[in-house]
């Protein structure tokens, strides 16, 4: 077969044509006799399998289960009316629902006859029912055709519009594996086939669009996602290789008067250990010739703040300027006031850009930024604009960086002509797995400790029907001298609806905690700049006691005398949300409390979220268990990245299989740094493909 047949535009496929090619390519992305074959099923109708009633799975797709109805009963009135069936086998029973042909299923069904049926699952009430299940006499089912098992393909409704349903994709698919006889050229080596006992690309292809058995999808989905996994792997790893080999940085040799002079006389508390030896690693990097690519993750309040100041004196000492960029004006403004008071004393100097900075200023700070007289410029995405400047940037540092994509990473790089060292930070910490496939090509730092003397949260929830007592609780401790936030959920797409609702908040909280006794600050989305700055600061003064807001406050604010958060509507929040929002308090040496309030409806998961919220303040506990409900597709800004597009292969469940591909990706590479060896002959190739199409270079050049 000629080996770009597969790139043959999708349109000349039999039983396609201009019109449904079109479809194929604006609804799933197919545009080649390529990407239809890699356009993987979603799920198999499995009917070779049989579960027993003891088997069956919360949220699992369909099953086969073989037992007897004992019983048929109508239940409900009128529009609720539905025929409920208890059905039974050897392990336990379930219900079979219907809501509609009640009469037909009633005149027609047998009691006490094994039947054999198909469907969907619910969980209700502590049993499994399935409502309008397939249903066939033991007796014909086992006389009928023996079916395999079904591939079920993405698909949408302008799919099934075009006449592209789910059985016509099959067909193609037939098609396509007639015409190429279903032989497909191989991409892993065989060495790694044999060593690993993986299929055959052409086998594995079969056998994930045709399967006959669980155990021949098994071993297709796991030669496939070990594919898919190595060569995303080996990408990652390769262009870490490059940075480390060819991406030359400014060595940061000297350790000069700024660092010392501060770490000496200016720094107001002992370094954690951890925090020690994140700068040792960080300065190692910097003095090397390689550029520095690092991620530093630190739970909340682990005191990231003062490593990315240090780190910055030291491009200082060495010529450089240094820059910090976060995500939100508050916090932007706060970085900047508090690394302008740690800097008191020295002769640095630290400007502020944010949105809301006004022309002639900006002006100033653009002249000072190209003449080299500014040192330091702390901001938000605006310093990302065209017109900022440099004379040296040395080294940018990007707070909070699941804020960001990749392409706004990607344009401070290009800030200079030698690309700047970069650190980026976050408090919400990256599961392992996660970070090896989003951030593969980044060395990791982690600050694991917490400043000495903290106590932790004390975490509950309450339901709303509490509040009172609740309120009673924040009038003690405001009464003790402590301050209080209450943070109500804001989601774009009901902006109105949450305004209300914060507006509701407020109205009641002065109801009960009313003036001059009590203050409240108040901070929102649609507040001014000024105004938010205003209320943040009558609240980091002291002169309010209360602050109510949305989640403008959710990261980074620094406020220790705070000492109890309540969440309202905490379920709906996400976990990692949540973490960021109990973080702000807990900063001081005093007891501190984060209250989550609910209703009484709850949903599974957001039972989880809460119990675990309850349970740990650990942030890595916390996002593993964020991972495992959310998937890796919803988790920080992971959607920019691209990386995450798997086609097969899930982070999260197959992490075995990814620690192997990592392994092997990093083998490889070692002993064959330019795949030239024979034997990697197909890795080569196939990767010079992916590095065509992909591209996940982009940042790098
Ligand atoms: P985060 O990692 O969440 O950005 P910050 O840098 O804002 O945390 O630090 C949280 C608080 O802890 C700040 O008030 C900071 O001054 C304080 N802090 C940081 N490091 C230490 C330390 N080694 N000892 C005592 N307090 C510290
Ligand atoms: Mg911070």
């Amino acid at each position: 077969m000629n080996p770009n047949y597969l790139q043959t535009p999708i349109a000349y496929l039999k039983g396609v044509g201009p019109s449904r090619a079109q479809t194929l390519q604006s609804e799933l992305g197919v545009y080649t006799y390529q990407d239809l074959l890699n356009l993987f099923p979603n799920r198999y109708l499995d009917k070779t399998q049989y579960y027993k009633i003891s088997q069956l799975q919360r949220n699992s797709a369909e099953v086969q289960v073989i037992g007897k109805i004992i019983h048929l009963k109508e239940v409900g009135q009128k529009r609720g009316k539905r025929l409920v069936a208890t059905f039974v086998d050897d392990t336990g029973k379930m219900e079979l629902v219907w809501f509609r042909g009640q009469k037909w299923i009633k005149e027609n069904i047998k009691l006490n006859v094994p039947y054999v049926i198909y469907g969907k699952t619910n969980w209700f009430n502590g049993t499994f029912s399935m409502p309008h299940p397939e249903m066939e006499l033991l007796e014909d089912h086992k006389n009928g055709l023996k079916v395999s098992m079904q591939p079920i393909y993405p698909s949408s409704e302008k799919l099934t519009n075009k006449g592209i349903t789910n059985k016509v994709t099959s067909k193609l698919l037939q098609q396509l594996f007639i015409d190429t006889k279903a032989q497909f050229a191989e991409t892993l080596p065989v060495y790694l086939l044999k060593e690993l006992k993986l299929i055959g690309k052409s086998d594995a292809l079969l056998n994930i669009h045709f399967p006959k058995s669980q155990q021949d999808l098994a071993k297709a989905q796991f030669r496939l996602k070990f594919e898919e996994l190595f060569y995303i792997q080996l990408q990652l790893i390769a262009k870490k290789m490059v940075r480390k080999n060819k991406i030359k940085g400014f060595p940061f040799n000297a350790v000069g008067t700024y660092f010392s002079d501060f770490y000496n006389n200016y720094l107001p508390f002992e370094l954690t250990n951890a925090q020690k030896r994140v700068v040792k690693e960080i300065r190692a990097d910097l003095g090397s010739n390689a550029q520095m690519n690092r991620l530093l993750q630190g739970d909340v309040g682990s005191g990231k703040t003062i490593v990315a100041l240090m780190t910055m004196l030291l491009a200082l000492d060495n010529g450089f300027q240094a820059c910090l960029m976060a995500p939100t004006e508050i916090l932007a403004t706060q970085h900047y006031n508090g690394i302008t008071e740690l800097l008191q004393g020295l002769k640095i100097k630290v400007s502020l850009l944010t949105g809301s900075v006004k022309k002639s200023a900006r002006r100033i700070i653009h002249e000072e930024l190209e003449s080299g007289e500014l040192h330091i410029l702390i901001g938000t995405h605006a310093l990302l604009e065209d017109k900022v400047q440099y004379k040296n940037l040395g080294l940018a540092i990007i707070d909070e960086q699941h804020r960001f994509g990749v392409a706004q990473r990607a344009k401070l790089w290009r800030k200079n002509t030698m690309p700047p060292h970069i650190l980026v930070m976050t408090a919400t910490p990256i599961p392992r797995t996660l970070a090896m496939s989003l951030y593969g090509d980044l060395d990791i730092s982690v600050i694991d400790e917490l400043p000495p003397g903290r106590k932790p949260i004390k975490t509950v929830h309450r339901f709303d029907a509490n509040r009172l007592k609740v309120f009673r609780f924040l009038k003690d401790e405001i009464n003790i001298g402590r301050q209080v936030y209450v943070v109500y959920p804001l989601i774009k797409e009901s902006e109105a609806l949450d305004y209300k609702d914060l507006m509701d908040g407020y109205e009641s909280i002065a109801r009960d905690f009313p003036a001059p006794k009590y203050q409240i600050s108040i901070v929102h989305g649609q507040m001014k700049p000024d105004d938010k700055e205003f209320e943040m600061q009558r609240f980091i003064k002291g002169e309010t006691q209360i602050m109510v807001a949305t989640t403008v406050i959710e990261v980074g604010v620094n406020v220790p005398n705070a000492s109890v958060m309540i969440i309202e509507s905490a379920e709906r929040f996400g976990l990692s949300q949540l973490h960021q929002l109990r973080g702000r308090v807990g900063r001081g040496a005093d007891q501190s409390y984060c209250i989550l309030m609910t209703g009484h409806k709850l949903s599974e998961d957001a039972k989880t979220r809460l119990e675990t919220m309850v349970r740990t303040n650990d942030g890595f506990e916390i996002a593993e268990v964020d991972l495992k409900l959310r998937g890796p597709g919803d988790i920080m800004g992971t959607q920019q990245s691209g990386v995450l597009n798997l086609k097969i292969a899930d982070i999260v469940k197959d992490n075995d299989i990814l620690q192997t591909a990592r392994h092997y990706a990093i083998k490889i590479l070692k002993e064959d740094p330019s795949l030239s060896h024979p034997n990697n002959n197909v890795v080569s190739q196939a990767y010079a493909q992916l590095v065509k199409h992909k591209n996940i270079w982009t940042y790098i050049s």
